[in-house]
């Protein structure tokens, strides 16, 4: 599953170059041109970014911004503005509303690549490709393959997607909905036991390394990655 971006953006020319490079560059992209139409398909999907342009028919990506922010459901969802303007007021008005980063046009589709994976490791390292290191453990998006102690683990795909997101959250306790939530989809309506038999799986794959210790079950609460393990 590549990771997914909405870029909002009502000329189609730009709309589309950006599209192109995106690709390219290994990401999902769903494009919309006004505001109405990224709000209701960030209902459906939630994104992995928003990259929202500012001056947009109707309601502008200020505006958007401003209600990404407001809302529970999105409101730690990584966005970047594009503007054309450059002023200095207009750059405070988007940190502002919790833009995380913004990129004035013209802008080379270098630059935008480079904006957005430095957001998404801010905000979303779970949706990069960068290699992940805990402990024993390591894990490689790209190749899609884990080893612990230098021994490779095999992992079902959403057994893989949870160790991935548990390790670049490491240290943190995430509660059965927190998971089901980030890995699973927060459309997706499986049961909170669903977690356990997964954790149950990873446990078991990781257990001939020993690396099974590092997931530790928090009582009452959820599930923790540490290196330190139990
Ligand atoms: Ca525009």
């Amino acid at each position: 599953m590549s990771t997914q971006i909405l870029v909002v953006e009502d000329e189609a020319a730009i709309a589309e170059l950006i599209e192109i490079n995106l690709v390219r560059a290994g990401y999902g992209v769903r494009l919309c041109a006004d505001a109405e139409a990224a709000l209701a398909a960030i209902r459906e999907q939630l994104p992995a970014l928003v990259l929202l342009d500012w001056m947009l028919p109707g309601q502008s990506g200020l505006d958007v911004a401003r209600k990404l922010r407001a809302a529970e459901r999105t409101r730690d969802l990584p966005i970047i503005m594009l503007t054309a303007r450059s002023d200095e007021s207009s750059k405070i008005a988007g940190l502002d509303v919790g833009a995380d980063d913004y990129v004035t046009k013209p802008f080379s589709p270098r630059e935008l690549a480079a904006r957005i994976k430095a957001v998404l490791r801010r905000r979303a390292p779970q949706a990069t490709d960068d290699l992940v290191v805990l402990g024993a453990l390591k894990l490689d998006p790209v190749s899609h393959r884990v080893s612990a102690g230098g021994t490779q683990v095999e992992l079902g795909p959403t057994e893989f997607r949870l160790l991935h997101y548990l390790m670049t959250h490491a240290e943190r306790v995430h509660t059965r909905a927190q998971l089901l939530d980030q890995v699973w989809g927060d459309h997706v309506f499986v049961e909170e036991r669903t977690v356990d038999v997964h954790i149950r799986r990873l446990r078991a794959a990781l257990e001939p390394s020993g690396a099974d210790d590092l997931v530790q079950t928090v009582r009452g609460s959820g599930y923790r990655i540490s290196a330190g393990g139990n």
